[in-house]
């Protein structure tokens, strides 16, 4: 590694700042890649229209004026000539270019066009003429105490002192793809002259992070199947018995799952596996069903919940179906008085308890297992690699079996859960009528209002959702509240509406809860609170306001909290934008197809709705967009992989080194 401070021209200010985006050697720098890349091409004015982009050059025609309007706020205006026309430019901030701003210089404005007023708004403004600027200019994610640019300066000045870059892709896919060397690449990334070469640098670059992502995924699954877990000798024959004796008979692709699940631990392989189902398809008795095997052989069973309000309902299920066999359930979450808390952790420790239920309480130092034989976590609560090597610290290796309701794009299979094994449950329990999804606008109030009604005097309940970003801090509950009171005004005379969402203290969400449950409450406006789980079979209706706000996933998995018993359940998605997207929700009820569509259009950032482990921050790839390079990367690595004991060069070295390196993580 290469201290900063060997750069020229990186003072102690710019390491400081420089610090601050995790940049700490020169190899850092010179990796972090820009995230976009500005083309610059001169504009022609007569083919733009009203407030397009524009990057023009031209002669200052007058000396600039500034308007200072608070500390460190300004607005300058002066004109320049061009194509024989004279533009008004408009700029804030950059007073301190004035005394370079002299009639009759030659500068490149970047900004918008306001043809109607022969206006630029510009947002940069570049001393020279664009031939002398280069044409492709890379923009960094930059930080208050440092701009793109300055980023930028610093990264050229790294760039000419000797440092080294270990070059991890395997010749034999060098030669495959014909790559360029990586020190070239990194050159082009942040110099680029022209497209093509540019485009061939950045899939190197890409191929190699995803080849390295894929490898290490590939070898995480590879050491799963050699890894001892527990070894249980449970007898089919009392689990078709526990299985005849519930209140349903479950479909055949729960059987499927339960069959998966009962051969992974009576395997001594250690169980990873994801059980991939739609919401209300059933997942939980899958669940219940893993934690009796694991309890029959003598285990304790772990179950994570995201939410208090989900692990007390699961708590409530599993005890009604566990009490009769005498199986000891408790429940833990984070606000238990101390006292109790203590007595859970004693009695766990001492094996007093067969299976528990909670949020991450369950896994603080303070818990100590007796001997925990199985973790299950509900709802996209995957486990980061850390967490998994904490279980790990603690002694155990449990089984971990996983509960989604996220359909997951075949590219998100492939790598956040690529090291897992999958069952899905495809098809709902019989009886169940698919949810009528409607679209309506803002002013289509009255007709909702009226869809409501009829469903209130079935003796039917109504979830209303506010469309409020529960993880916000700057959390504005004037949105809910207002709904509150219009709902209120609306139906309160006859029936009771209640109001929930992450700001209330949990007894009173609890509260809430109950009474909905208990159909006290009829109508209950809601955050998102309620998204995960939550299970009331006489709801039949949910309402969603401003539901452009949402993602089609999010909206799909809120909805799934209706249409739970054999009655025709409704969605009413309100929205006066963003129409077309929600359309498809309208079309159908297939949240594979719908995940497939959020993907398209929105990326993988917020797919899930959650946080992400940080697994998926890629320097330079991105997995929606770049989603060839990363099946070859995958090919490669898997073909690669088998293989790597017949290799013993230096990047095979490498690779091996890197990969014994996060198994340890394991
Ligand atoms: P999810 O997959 O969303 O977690 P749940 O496991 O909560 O779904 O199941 C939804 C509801 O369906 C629960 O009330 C559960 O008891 C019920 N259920 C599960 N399986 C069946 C089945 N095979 N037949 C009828 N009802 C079922
Ligand atoms: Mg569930």
């Amino acid at each position: 590694m290469l201290e900063l401070t060997e750069v020229n021209g990186i003072g102690s200010k710019a390491i400081i700042a420089l610090n601050k985006l995790s940049i700490y050697s020169v190899e850092k720098l010179v990796t972090y890649y820009p995230f976009r890349y500005n083309i610059l091409k001169r504009s022609n004015l007569l083919e733009l229209l009203q407030d397009d982009n524009v990057v023009i050059d031209g002669v200052i025609e007058s000396k600039p004026n500034i308007f200072f309007f608070a500390k460190h706020k300004d607005k300058m205006t002066f004109k320049i000539k061009t194509d024989n026309m004279i533009l008004s430019i408009i700029i804030y901030n950059r007073g301190y270019l004035k005394n370079k701003l002299l009639i009759g210089n030659i500068i490149t404005v970047i900004g918008k066009y306001d043809k109607l007023h022969n206006i630029i708004v510009a947002n940069d403004i570049k001393l020279s003429p664009l031939a002398e600027i280069p044409a492709i200019e890379p923009i960094y994610h930059a930080n208050y105490s440092i701009t793109s640019n300055k980023i930028h300066n610093y990264i050229v000045k790294a760039l000419k002192k000797d440092f080294e870059l270990i070059d991890y892709i395997p010749d034999k896919y060098v030669q495959k793809y014909n790559f360029i060397g990586k020190k070239d690449a990194v050159m082009i990334a942040h110099n680029p002259t022209n497209m093509n070469s540019l485009n061939k640098a950045l899939n190197r670059l890409k191929y190699e992070e995803l080849f390295l992502f894929m490898i290490k995924i590939n070898y995480l699954k590879l050491n799963n199947n050699f890894q001892f877990g527990l070894k249980r000798n449970t007898d089919r024959v009392d689990i078709d018995r526990f299985i005849n004796d519930l209140s349903f008979t479950l479909t055949a692709d729960q059987l499927n799952c339960v069959n998966d699940v009962y051969n992974d631990l009576v395997n001594e392989k250690r169980m990873n596996r994801l059980i991939q189902g739609d919401v209300g398809s059933g997942k939980t008795i899958v669940a219940i069903i893993a934690m009796y095997i694991n309890y029959l052989s003598g285990y304790q069973s772990a179950l994570m919940a995201p939410t208090e309000i989900l692990t007390k309902q699961h708590y409530e299920n599993i005890n009604n179906l566990f009490f009769k066999y005498g199986i000891r359930v408790a429940l833990l979450t984070g606000n238990l008085k101390l006292k109790e808390k203590k007595q859970i952790y004693e009695k766990l420790n001492t094996g007093e308890i067969d299976v528990i239920v909670g949020t991450h309480a369950l896994f603080t130092d303070d818990v100590k297992y007796h001997n925990l034989g199985l973790v299950i976590t509900d709802e996209q609560h995957r486990f980061g690699v850390n967490q998994r090597a904490n279980l790990k610290n603690k002694g155990l290796v449990p089984d971990i079996l996983y509960m989604s309701a996220t359909p997951i794009p075949r590219t998100y299979a492939l790598t956040i859960y690529g090291d897992m094994d999958v069952s899905s449950i495809k098809t709902m329990p019989n009886g169940r009528k698919p949810v009528i999804t409607y679209l309506k606008k803002d002013n289509e109030i009255k007709d909702v209002l009226n869809m409501m009604l009829e469903q209130l005097k079935n003796n039917h309940q109504i979830y209303v959702i506010a469309p409020l970003i529960e993880e916000s801090d700057k959390i504005d509950l004037e949105n809910i509240n207002e709904l509150y009171k219009k709902m209120d005004r609306a139906f309160g005379k006859f029936y009771k509406v209640g109001i929930l969402h992450g700001k209330m203290e949990a007894n009173e969400k609890e509260n809430v809860m109950n009474q909905f449950a208990s159909n006290e409450i009829q109508i209950l406006v809601s955050t998102t609170v309620i998204e995960v789980g939550v299970d009331v079979k006489n709801a039949t209706m949910m309402v969603i306001f401003d539901s452009y706000r949402f993602g089609l996933s999010a909206i799909h998995q809120l909805r799934g909290r209706v249409g739970r018993n054999d009655l025709q359940s409704y969605c009413i998605l309100i929205s006066n934008k963003n129409t077309e997207r929600l359309k498809i929700l309208t079309e159908t009820n297939d949240g594979f197809k719908i995940s497939e569509e959020d993907f398209k259009l929105r990326g993988s950032g917020d797919l899930f709705g959650v946080r992400q482990s940080g697994d998926m921050n890629f320097q330079i790839a991105n997995i929606k967009n770049d989603y060839t390079i990363l099946l070859s990367a995958k090919n490669d690595s898997d073909e690669y992989l088998k293989n790597i004991d017949l290799y013993n060069d230096i990047k095979s070295n490498q690779i091996k080194e890197i990969l014994y390196c996060s198994n340890a993580l394991d």
